[in-house]
């Protein structure tokens, strides 16, 4: 089996991490990777986490891929960010890291585990699409049968190489398609107007009036940032009740903006306010540009969809999707994923009957749907990890996840909304798979 694994984020270096190993394996009972590629667009492994000062497009001509702001400190703690067999080491008393810290763990669990050979950087996936021979041997997965073109560009040559697989794991990241409401008025409006993925540095509030619209953790983490150089902040949300951290002095709530004027917004309780920039935290699109229409996998408000527990195409599931899930440990349940992939790439595990993944999609959006969730939020996780987590674990046979980590992400997004202010001075420990104390 020939597996294509495409981006070199945390998702993609679990996924080549897990392929590596079979690779390497000389227990050939459920058959065999002979050849692992992960195709990388840019030149560095950490994908979000390689901090780009730019934005808007690169050397050549692609969208800057990363959402890193300079001063970023993680909104987790590092107790619950590492990977099950590589957690982030221990040698800091403090658990919310910095961008770099990251992105550094990020490069030594590459080279802890070789992958850096496995990687072609600067080369771009264009186009991932199903060869004509596709067929289904009783809706059950086999070797022969199914395999993906995919079309990629080396960067650096200019030219375009066509190469075919068994398998192809999408690993290309989430926060990178800015997602920007339809306001009225909004192109009539003077001022600047600005979407986090493209913020790097404060100091282009100074002295501003910013309307920050979306008050999910970037906008709430933004607005306490930029109030600091800003005039004014207005945190512009549709929660029913005003968000009960404490703020700077500087930093108001309002309800959502319904309208837009040359200098000024209007706001849905009908006040008015004066403007310099809106800054959108509105949040992103799940977007898989090269994906061709025949693949069987499609974004339906923002929902990926038809997936088997979020992760595996139900057309065709040698194509498989690591990490769509938000609101997670996003590298543990990456981990987790990719063990999940790969027993039933091998047959180890036999998938269930199409309609049965098909049907537990649906049962699944009709739960969140009667907790008044919409498609849109099919991906969330938060409290519920656990849970999926189980059943990755259970379904595949596979090492569950500890307890603990999906207890101490609880912990700390309760302490976020809280205690915005001081939460990342909290110091923690977990002391055996159920349990976490904290330290100061
Ligand atoms: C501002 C910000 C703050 C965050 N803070 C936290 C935090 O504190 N804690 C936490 O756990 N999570 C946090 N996250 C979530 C973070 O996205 C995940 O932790 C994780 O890093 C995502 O990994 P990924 O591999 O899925 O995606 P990415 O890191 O986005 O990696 C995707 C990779 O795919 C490559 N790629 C994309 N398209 C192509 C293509 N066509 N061809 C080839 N390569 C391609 C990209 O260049 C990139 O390297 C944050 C995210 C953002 C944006």
């Amino acid at each position: 089996m020939r597996v294509a694994v495409i981006g070199a984020g945390g998702a993609g270096l679990a996924a080549v991490r897990h392929c590596v190993a079979f690779l390497k394996s000389s227990d050939q009972k459920y058959g065999k990777i002979t050849e692992v590629v992960c195709y990388e667009k840019t030149d560095k492994v950490g994908g979000t986490w390689v901090y780009v000062p730019e934005t808007g497009v690169d050397h050549y001509g692609l969208p800057i891929h990363s959402s890193m702001y300079e001063s970023l400190r993680t909104n987790l703690p590092k107790e619950v960010m590492g990977y099950p067999d590589f957690p982030i080491p221990n040698h800091t008393d403090k658990s919310y890291l910095t961008r770099t810290e990251i992105l550094n763990f990020l490069n030594q669990y590459c080279d802890h585990f070789q992958l850096r050979p496995y990687i072609q950087f600067l080369h771009n996936v264009e186009c991932v699409e199903p060869s004509s021979d596709l067929e289904t041997k009783n809706n059950q997965l086999s070797q022969s049968v199914r395999k993906w073109i995919v079309t990629v560009k080396d960067l650096k040559k200019n030219i375009l190489k066509r190469e075919t697989f068994d398998g192809v794991m999408i690993c290309n990241g989430h926060y990178f398609e800015p997602n920007v409401p339809t306001i009225e008025g909004q192109s009539k409006f003077q001022g600047d107007q600005l979407h986090s993925h493209d913020y790097r540095v404060p100091d282009i509030f100074i002295n501003k009036n910013v309307i920050v619209i979306g008050a999910g953790p970037s906008g709430m983490d933004l607005a306490l940032e930029i109030s600091n150089k800003a005039k004014q902040v207005i945190l512009s949300h549709h929660y029913p009740d005003p968000i009960h951290t404490i703020f700077p002095e500087n930093v108001i709530q309002k309800g959502d903006v319904v309208k837009f004027e040359e200098t000024e917004v209007i706001f849905s309780d009908d006040s008015k306010e004066k403007a310099d920039v809106i800054f959108y935290c509105t949040g992103y699109k799940y977007s898989f540009p090269f994906l061709k229409k025949n693949c069987g996998v499609k974004v339906d408000s923002n929902m990926v969809t038809p997936l088997w527990k979020h992760l595996l195409s139900v057309e065709n599931p040698t194509l498989a999707f690591i990490g769509l899930p938000f609101y997670v440990c996003a590298f543990s349940m990456f981990d987790l994923q990719v063990q999940f992939v790969l027993k039933f790439w091998f047959n180890e595990k036999k998938l269930p009957s199409k309609n049965e993944m098909l049907t537990d999609e649906v049962m699944e959006l009709k739960r969140k749907m009667e907790k008044g969730l919409g498609k849109k939020h099919f991906h969330m996780m938060g409290p519920e990890q656990g849970k999926y987590y189980d059943d990755l674990a259970n379904i595949a046979g596979i090492t569950p996840l500890p307890p603990v980590l999906t207890k101490l992400h609880n912990e700390s997004s309760m302490r976020f909304l809280d205690d915005l202010v001081h939460y990342r001075e909290d110091h923690y420990k977990i002391v055996d798979d159920f349990n976490f104390i904290q330290l100061n």
